[in-house]
């Protein structure tokens, strides 16, 4: 999964940015709502944590333009304390969740998660693939019981294909999903990291679909063309 952080406060942006790293997400980082916008307008990322006040475009015009140019990914916004107008004004704009000023870092994380698995039509933060499960709160995996310990590129890997299981997910979209800006894209890479994760986890989830990419689904699941 990859993010985008908007926050003009460079430690407050430097904090969200290390503790999502650390929650195993890709993401990118913007400090003023053009940048932030043009980044959201341009990648393909699975949330946005966007900040209400924000230099050379405010965020509330970030999110409208985005809703207004089709743009759908999960926006979580974020608001100072005493203006409850900001909330009413960024949901109307197109805001999906909201955590007012200051924060705990593990309410914008649930929040987050929320709203990720929500955007991919999952009810609940454990995934499960046929005797893998995946806890997006601990970025734990577990197979038939026994804890399997996965790089955080793997892990990235993997919970991105649970989320989308049973759709066919190309090595492209991977690419753009699995990895910030600054990373030296290689979609040979992808391969790699799949053949690692297939013998780590021991199990056959993950399919290959010839031409197209991969796919996630139970073993047992009838196999796709
Ligand atoms: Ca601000």
């Amino acid at each position: 999964m990859r993010l985008l952080v908007v926050e003009d406060d460079r430690d407050l942006n430097r904090q969200l940015v290390s503790a999502l790293e650390d929650a195993g997400y890709a993401v990118d980082k913007a400090f003023d709502g053009e940048e932030g916008h043009f980044l959201g307008d341009t990648e393909p990322y699975d949330g946005v944590i966007l900040d209400m006040g924000l230099p050379r475009m405010d965020g509330i015009r970030v999110l409208e333009k985005w809703r207004r140019d089709g743009r759908t990914m999960p926006v979580l916004i974020l608001t100072a304390r005493d203006r409850w107008s900001e909330k009413v004004q960024g949901f109307d704009a197109g805001a999906d969740d909201y955590v007012t000023k200051p924060f705990h870092m593990e309410e914008v994380l649930a929040r987050l998660r929320a709203l990720l698995r929500r955007a991919a039509g999952h009810a609940t933060s454990e995934l499960s693939c046929g005797p893998v499960l995946l806890d997006t709160r601990s970025s734990r995996v577990v197979v038939d019981g026994s804890a399997v310990r996965l790089t955080s590129h793997e892990y990235r890997l993997l919970a991105y294909l649970m989320h989308h299981q049973g759709r066919v997910v190309s090595r492209t979209e991977l690419v753009e999903h699995l990895y910030d800006q600054d990373f030296d894209r290689d979609s040979n890479t992808i391969e790699v990291f799949v053949g690692r994760l297939r013998k780590k986890l021991g199990v056959e989830i993950i399919q290959t679909v010839r031409g197209l990419g991969y796919i996630a689904a139970p073993p047992d699941a009838p196999k796709k063309p």
